[in-house]
């Protein structure tokens, strides 16, 4: 199939919001996308995503705001006005029409010229390679096939926008890596703007160009996968970034960007990503592989070493994940690249750029991070 020619310069959601009787589980979402982006939506069950996308398909009618494609309002539209395509975790599929027939339902709809479906559906079948299956029931295929199916079948609308929800979380694991990289391959070769719901940190930063992470409704962050896995804006999204050390700690001293922490058998330096005081109780976050486990004699580099136990040692390919308790308890995840022996006692260390203080509320989020980096808010 050609790249897509149907689309727009921007689509914009101005303080999109949507309650359920009282409760908000959408609320001020502001967000711009660029023609061919591909926009993850992320967070933990809960937070709003699939609110976010329904309202956006035309499925949810708004309670606040406004949604715009080249400034024209098109909340105000019926779903089948908007010209885009959808594809649902559970396929969807009409169980009773062959894979042929179900890609060329959408266009039949549409009463588009014979010649014309047969064409596309032949792209279409051809892009997720399932030319050989065409005749086959959706029962008679693969969860993996039935999810191409349905992507061919939003495709070859060749819609101005595709909205994809958690696409590939029926999927086994072996299936789901297969299907991101197609998902990806398709992206790149059609360029059709997307927007991709998914509480999985690792898809999302694997396939999108920007992420929009989401706690209880309400916008944490938006960036680039490199900015939000570096300068997460605060500690629930490191926490989905994968810093899973995430330790409530005391500020000792301050210094510029810097400040001594310590708790729980841990006393190190780390930078402050929002703003602390000394006496305050803040929560660090570390990732697994920025905890670095000291061979014997080895200098941790004028940095504090932090004592610890091993508890258990999982075998992971090219590395092994660790769990380790330190002098007063405090579980940490580490990741080695020997083997460790549980009970054997280990140094850790760490850069001190690579443990992040935040404070420990949510209520508000400040800019400081962001600041720091050098990130343009
Ligand atoms: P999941 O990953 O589990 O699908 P999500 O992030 O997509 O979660 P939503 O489905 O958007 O979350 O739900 C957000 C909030 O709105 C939740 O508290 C949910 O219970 C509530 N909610 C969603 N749909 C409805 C509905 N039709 N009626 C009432 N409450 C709803």
């Amino acid at each position: 199939m050609a790249p897509s020619t149907n689309t727009f310069e921007t689509l914009e959601l101005k303080n999109v919001g949507r309650s359920f009787g009282g409760h908000d589980a959408l609320v001020d979402l502001n967000l711009t996308v660029r023609a061919g982006e591909f926009i993850a939506l992320l967070g933990p069950s809960g937070c709003g995503k699939s609110t976010a996308l329904n309202c956006l398909a035309g499925l949810l009618p708004l309670t606040h705001g406004e949604i715009l494609i080249d400034g024209k309002r098109v909340d105000i539209l019926p779903s089948e006005k908007r010209d885009f395509g959808m594809v649902f975790q559970n396929y969807a599929l009409f169980p009773h029409l062959s894979v042929e027939k179900n890609i060329a339902f959408g266009l039949q709809m549409r009463n588009l010229p014979k010649a014309e479906i047969t064409r596309r559906v032949a792209d279409g079948l051809a892009l997720v390679k399932l030319q050989e299956q065409a005749k086959k029931l959706p029962g008679q295929l693969s969860g993996g096939q039935q999810q191409r199916v349905a992507i061919a079948r939003a495709v070859v609308l060749e819609p101005r926008l595709v909205l994809m929800d958690e696409p590939l979380s029926n999927l086994d694991a072996k299936l789901r890596l297969e299907m991101r990289t197609e998902i990806r391959r398709l992206h790149q070769s059609l360029g059709l703007t997307t927007i991709y719901v998914t509480h999985d940190q690792e898809e999302a930063l694997s396939l999108a160009d920007r992420l929009v992470v989401l706690r209880e409704g309400r916008v944490q962050q938006i960036g680039t996968p490199e900015e939000l896995h570096n300068n997460p804006t605060n500690w629930h999204v490191a926490d989905f970034m994968g810093y899973r050390n995430i330790v409530d700690l005391t500020v000792d001293s301050v210094t510029g960007s810097l400040a001594r922490v310590s708790g729980h058998g841990i006393s190190i330096m780390a930078t402050v990503a929002q703003t602390a005081a000394v006496g305050d109780t803040v929560r660090v976050a570390i990732r697994p592989s920025d905890l670095v486990v000291l061979a014997p004699g080895e200098s941790p580099q004028g940095r504090e070493t932090i004592e610890a136990t091993v508890n258990v040692v999982e075998y992971q390919g090219r590395e092994f994940a660790v769990e380790v308790t330190t002098t007063a308890g405090q579980n940490l995840f580490v990741h080695a690249y020997s083997a460790l022996l549980p009970g054997s006692t280990v140094q850790l260390s760490v850069d001190p750029s690579r443990a992040l203080v935040y404070r420990t509320s949510l209520d508000q989020v400040d800019d400081s991070r962001r600041q720091l980096a050098g990130v343009p808010a």
